[in-house]
């Protein structure tokens, strides 16, 4: 009875996984777009839904209930505490604010004017392919409603602007808790994310806005704030760790780091504090009073199950989701990496200040001197409470390198407090979503382990375990799959840590593994043919690719990554480990300028990753060519036809029909000579095991006895050789086709891989995929004939 159910089940599963491939892989023959879609619905489906809310204790498990339990969550939250740390400080700014207002109101100043090109141009830059606001309007509607439209639009804005208000209707925002996953309890709100959607129109007034005044931002902007900034990579802040970390070691030194942990500062920005370091940034005036508008009887309500919650006014946070908000954000905390910089409080690499390194809320102190880490923690806590925000004691954690004492002793020896609570040494902690590890100096141990644990449950979601291609999934199908999902998540900030041989030679197995189990091919399968079948690039080419990106991006910018570009480049020897030698490496590898070079002479994003893209393909194609030609297994593989980016023909011409998928299995495993035959057990058992055909019993069964020779099979071959004869023949006319009938291995070549005769050009794609076609049942059909005499043996 159980085995029975459970045999149900299996089979209810398997046509769940079958329909749920076949529409992928419909999807994937034609538009991007519903691919995707079935792709994430797909990774979706294992959500959980919140049905208890547990908030203080006290449980809310009907919507209408949590509706109301988030409101009262978010007003809280929205909601200054009533005992500030420092009153008076507080009073002070407050009133700052309110004579601000005073004086720029008063303020007699020319009129900010937007003219209909630069409305334009923000609605153009707009995201589409979102749900709709409040009123029924998304940003679709303006980017399709012409000019009549975006001149109606420039008329709004400028009014709002001539009276310094923001229409009530821009700035009423909608809250959706966002579950943030990884483990966390469901039924905490503190596992939620407050993401806040703000009406279409005044998305646009604020982008207008910002576009006006950014270039200001940018100049106050402390350069070691790497969150939120355009042409610059989040995982940029980690570089400047990765370089402190092979700096101190190369000179002998510890190092000492804390990670500060303010990740709810979003939520608790002090709007009075905000608008002071706006005013004190060069923002004033009419943009000044605008900005004081939008964050003056700001309200949102919740959307819960469909249904709005009341609204409840915000008088403290900047929106998550919001256009400003990261702007501001920046800004808000700008004074405090300002004057740990100016104060030189921080580790140094020859003059190049790196002590702080941020990306948004993330903040990390990085010091040669203990003492001189615990003023930085005091500062930083410090600015904290007076900014009236929080700092998680539990989250913030230091971290030591290059000493030979472990943690346990740190904890005990050297205590880093804030406050009267001491913060804990830890030996490895995730900073923007890179693990760090100190026991090793290149602490990669860690994250080479995770990633690759990260890779294969994310392989598993999309396409179930156990073999692909006999289960039905087209291998072009997985292979786009593992490109767009996979390996971004595989590789993901590893350009930035500089990953020892025996690192990227665990990347290079698990990726080898990979791809010819999602072709069905045995691990002693070729690598080269592998990659080739599917036009893949071994793993380093991509990480390498990903490194000279990020250097050409340094080479670029006017920033501090440069600054380290120069320094360590004109002052450290080949041997050393930093960053940049290898990069400087690796652009000799491939024939590249050095890396002096590129920084002198930048190239355009563009080219340079054109210029990238060429050298890489070139480099790695040769390689896998000339293993390939290295591998009698591969005799047959036309090497020529294989290009990087293209996927053999006999993947591509198997569509999406399981059958015919599974046919192309063994026509693959007959090209790259695995399929096991009895000349093969022969090899394996050193001899001890007859090699001669066990069904016609008249030589040795290889390869080409199987498909061309043994006479138990010939009525099976017969029947698809005259097929192709009539599909061929007519193309290549009977001198070529008699040519190829009295050479074993010229049928062989046919059977396998046609494209190496010289008339294979003159075929169209209908002839090529039906030759593809005929040889693939043929290759099954002897497969199958060769099971059935074997066993009634
Ligand atoms: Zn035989």
């Amino acid at each position: 009875m159980k085995r029975e159910l459970r045999k149900l089940q299996r089979q209810l599963n398997a046509e769940e996984r079958h329909s749920l491939y076949q529409n992928i892989m419909d999807a994937h023959s034609g538009d991007n777009a519903t691919f995707y879609k079935i792709i994430r619905r797909q990774r979706q489906s294992g959500k959980r839904l919140l049905d208890c809310l547990i908030i203080d204790d006290v449980h809310f498990d009907t919507p209408d209930l949590i509706r109301e339990a988030w409101t009262n969550y978010f007003t809280d939250l929205s909601t200054p505490s009533e005992k500030p740390q420092n009153q008076q400080y507080r009073s002070q700014v407050e009133l700052d604010r309110i004579l601000l207002q005073d004086i720029l109101e008063h303020e007699d100043e020319k009129t900010i004017e937007f003219d209909i090109g630069t409305i334009q141009k923000c609605i153009s830059k707009m995201k589409t392919g979102k749900a709709t606001d409040q009123f029924g309007i998304s940003a679709e509607h303006f980017k399709y409603g012409g000019e009549k439209t975006a001149k109606i639009l420039t008329n709004l804005i400028n009014e709002a602007f001539k009276f310094k208000r923001v229409p009530q209707c821009f700035k009423e925002g909608i809250v959706s808790p966002l579950f943030k996953g990884h483990g966390k309890p469901i039924c905490l709100p503190k596992s939620y994310r407050r993401i806040t959607v703000s009406p279409v129109m005044g998305k646009l007034m604020e982008s207008v806005h910002l576009c006006l005044e950014e270039p200001k931002l940018l100049k106050v902007q402390s350069r070691l704030q790497r969150g939120f900034t355009a042409g610059v990579n989040p995982t940029f802040a980690a570089l400047p760790l990765t370089e402190a970390i092979i700096e101190a070691k190369e000179l002998g030194q510890t190092l000492f780091t804390t990670f500060v942990d303010a990740s709810s500062a979003f939520d608790v920005v002090w709007h009075a504090s905000l608008l002071k370091s706006i005013f004190k940034s060069g923002i004033s005036g009419q943009s000044w009073q605008i900005l004081n508008d939008w964050y003056t009887n700001m309200s949102s309500a919740v959307r819960w199950e469909g249904k709005l919650s009341t609204s409840f006014a915000e008088l403290q946070g900047v929106r998550q989701g919001s256009v400003w908000s990261p702007s501001v954000y920046k800004l808000f905390v700008n004074p405090l990496i300002k004057k740990l910089e100016s104060e030189s409080l921080g580790f140094k690499i020859g003059n190049v200040f790196v002590g702080t390194p941020m990306c948004a809320d993330d903040l990390l102190l990085i010091s040669s001197k203990p003492d001189e880490l615990q003023t930085m923690i005091s500062y930083t806590s410090h600015f904290a409470e007076t900014e009236e925000y929080n700092i998680s004691k539990e989250k913030t954690k230091v971290m030591i390198w290059n000493s030979s004492l472990n943690c346990n002793l740190w904890n005990q020896m050297e205590k880093f407090h804030i406050g009267s609570e001491t913060l804990e040494t830890v030996e490895n902690y995730k900073h923007i979503g890179i693990d760090r590890d100190s026991r090793e100096v290149e602490a990669t141990r860690t994250i080479i382990g995770n990633r690759l644990k990260t890779a294969r449950q994310t392989s598993y979601a999309l396409m179930g375990s156990g073999l692909h291609g006999l289960n039905g999934l087209n291998p072009e199908v997985s292979c786009k799959l593992w490109s767009t999902y996979v390996v971004p998540r595989l590789l993901f900030g590893l350009e930035i840590v500089n990953l020892s041989a025996k690192d990227i030679s665990r990347l290079d197995i698990f990726c080898n593994n990979f791809l010819k189990q999602i072709q069905n091919l045995p691990a002693r399968a070729s690598n080269a043919g592998a990659y080739l079948l599917l036009g893949q690039l071994p793993i380093i080419a991509l990480l390498h690719k990903k490194i000279l990106i990020t250097f050409g991006t340094i080479a670029r910018s006017d920033s501090v990554e440069n600054d380290l570009a120069k320094r360590q480049l004109s002052t450290k020897g080949k041997n050393s480990k930093s960053w940049f030698i290898r990069a400087d490496k690796i652009l000799k590898q491939y024939n590249l300028p050095c890396a002096s070079e590129v920084l002198l002479k930048p190239e355009t994003k563009y080219k340079w990753k054109m210029k990238i893209k060429k050298c890489i393909d070139n480099f790695w194609s040769e390689k896998l060519f000339t293993e390939a030609k290295s591998k009698p297994s591969l005799r047959y593989l036309n090497i020529k036809n294989c290009k990087i980016g293209v996927v053999n023909s006999i993947w591509k011409s198997a569509g999406s029909e399981q059958m015919c998928i599974r046919k192309a299995c063994y026509k693959i495993k007959m090209l790259l000579d695995t399929y096991i035959l009895q000349y093969h057990r022969s090899k394996f058992s050193n001899g001890q095991k007859t090699s001669i055909c066990p069904l016609c019993e008249e030589g040795t069964e290889h390869l080409e006895h199987f498909l061309v020779v043994c006479s138990a099979l010939t009525s099976i071959r017969d029947i698809f050789i005259s097929k192709l004869y009539t599909v061929v023949v007519p193309k290549i006319g009977t001198v070529a086709w008699t040519d190829i009938c009295v050479s074993n291995s010229k049928m062989i070549q046919l059977i396998l891989d046609c494209s190496r005769f010289e008339w294979y050009h003159v075929l169209e794609k209908n002839d090529i995929n039906l030759v593809e076609s005929i040889t693939r049942s043929l290759c099954y059909s002897l497969h199958e004939k060769r099971s059935v005499l074997l066993e009634s043996k």
